[in-house]
């Protein structure tokens, strides 16, 4: 329990000992679910967002703006952008960011196929969602470089202290760091 995300020591000690109090049926039925989970979602073949079918909900929707593309670093952060129900286009999830300290490269991470998205397609804007952080900042200056050649690139405007993480950004915030995207030169 305490290697989940956000559980502690406690939380985690919480949560074993009410599970060893319940019904060893219901026990049974929740690992059972965390199984059939894990087994059947994958990443949507377009834009890498977890799904359950080859490809996901949002890139079948045709009433998406086939024209706009998101760029996001995780699913968590698409997630977080979806909340708040304003943007209408599409994403694409490079599953990480450029960070020469952990080794992490370009070629790690799902770029080429994001140049390939935007060249088969006719994608008119790109808008990079990546946090305020030194592998953010890295990311963003090596994509703009990468896809200027291509399509017009803007980067969201953050009201978000430098290091914070998309997902706990408040859906205010979120809509208005999307509305006050700069593009960049
Ligand atoms: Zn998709």
């Amino acid at each position: 329990m305490e290697r989940l995300p956000g559980i502690g020591p406690r939380t985690a000690q919480r949560l074993a000992l009410h599970l060893l109090r319940q019904p060893q049926e219901s026990v049974h039925k929740l690992a059972n679910a965390l199984l059939t989970a894990r087994n059947q979602v994958g990443l949507c073949k377009k834009c890498f967002h977890l799904s359950a079918e080859d490809i996901c909900d949002i890139c079948n929707n045709d009433a998406r703006d086939r024209g706009l593309l998101c760029v996001v670093a995780d699913s968590k952060d698409l997630i977080a952008l979806e909340r708040t129900r304003e943007y209408k286009g599409l994403y694409h999830v490079l599953g990480g960011l450029i960070s020469p300290m952990d080794g992490i490269g370009p070629e790690m991470l799902q770029v080429s196929s994001l140049i390939e998205r935007i060249d088969q397609n006719n994608v008119k804007e790109v808008i990079l969602a990546l946090t305020p952080s030194i592998e953010g900042d890295t990311t963003s200056l090596y994509l703009a470089r990468l896809l200027k050649p291509f399509t017009n690139v803007s980067r969201i405007a953050y009201g978000l202290p430098v290091g914070s993480e998309l997902e706990y950004a408040d859906d205010i915030t979120l809509t208005r760091a999307l509305e006050g995207r700069r593009s960049l030169q």
